[in-house]
């Protein structure tokens, strides 16, 4: 009972653990490397005792599809991963984000950009790395107020941009180490008017009580960026950990091309949902070639400090 540890009540031991979560987007089916980092993220938070969370990042309308957020629910229900509390959907807190925006530009931290994206890639020269092509270059960060007319009667619709001064963002990873990166001026509202992805999930993030991020490693470049939002913002700062991710044979992301790989996919080929969570504890070194894991089993032996770092090759059973 020591209350300052975030121990409360006699006897037993509650730790206050801040949530865990997954966020989806439903612009398509879930992969079995999706899948997998739901996973995952949903044996980081249960095995820590926390409490586990679904968001859907419906925030881009033209990329939303119909149908699609019920199939990616079902398919977790599926596998046997149970959240608590109800889904919490983007599209339904733009309010929040729009508080934060106006926060931020309050503070005199966004400015108009009225590139387009291949001015964008024109502009930057050198490679300075894999991300330079999607580094913002700053050529709308110092317009006078009469180039600022100008472009505006040429008509075309500003994002608007922070002002990020080349912050250089340090985070430990709890897989992946030290991570270090320039912040760039990144996208807070897009020309469409929508909030951007970072703020939303900086926004979310904070306000549902997340301790800990567990996402794929696809994403670990946009965590300086929403680190230095959450500072920004005076917002606490989850801890993080990229999970590795699942390749097609050839080596590239895994994708619709590379054959049966949802869980539909799957049990239209003969198997069960029991068959895709064998295969994930497996490639995550979680069971052996035959066996047959529940997910009981492998949250009691759940163990971070074993978890592959590198991306597993996903190769469906052979028949
Ligand atoms: N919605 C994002 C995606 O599906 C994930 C965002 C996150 O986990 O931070 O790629």
């Amino acid at each position: 009972m020591r209350g300052e540890n975030g121990y409360t009540g006699a006897g037993t031991t509650q730790i206050n653990l801040a949530n865990g979560r997954f966020a989806p987007s439903p612009t398509g089916p879930l992969h079995v490397g999706n899948l997998r980092t739901a996973l995952l993220a949903w044996l980081f938070a249960r095995s820590a005792g926390a409490r586990f969370l679904v968001r859907v990042e419906d925030l881009d309308r033209s990329r939303v599809r119909p149908g699609v957020e019920e199939a990616q629910l079902a398919d977790l229900r599926s596998l046997g991963l149970d959240w608590d509390g109800p889904i919490v959907r983007q599209s339904e807190r733009m309010e929040l984000y729009e508080k934060a925006i106006a926060r931020l530009d309050a503070g005199g931290l966004l400015y108009p950009c009225y590139c387009t994206r291949a001015e964008i890639r024109a502009a930057v020269s050198a490679p300075h790395g894999i991300s330079a092509a999607d580094r913002y270059p700053g050529t709308c960060r110092d317009l006078t107020v009469a180039q600022r007319a100008e472009k505006e009667a040429a008509g075309r619709p500003p994002a608007l941009r922070v002002r990020a001064d080349e912050a250089r963002i340090a985070f430990e990873d709890r897989l992946l180490g030290r991570f270090e990166d320039v912040v760039d001026d990144f996208v807070i509202r897009r020309n469409d008017g929508a909030p951007a992805y970072q703020i939303a999930v900086v926004v979310d993030d904070a306000a549902q009580g997340i301790g800990e991020v567990v996402r794929g490693a696809d994403l670990v470049d946009s965590t300086p960026r929403q680190i230095l939002l959450a500072r920004l913002l005076d917002l606490p700062v989850p801890r993080y950990a990229h999970v590795s991710l699942a390749l097609g044979p050839d080596g590239q992301r895994l994708a619709k091309r590379h054959g049966a790989v949802t869980l539909a996919d799957r049990v239209a080929a003969g198997e069960g949902p029991e068959d895709v969570l064998a295969w994930m504890a497996r490639s995550l070194g979680m069971a052996g070639p035959e066996e047959m894991p529940t997910l009981e089993g492998m949250l009691a032996r759940f163990d971070p400090a074993h978890l592959p770092t590198e991306p597993t090759v996903w190769s469906p059973k052979p028949e």
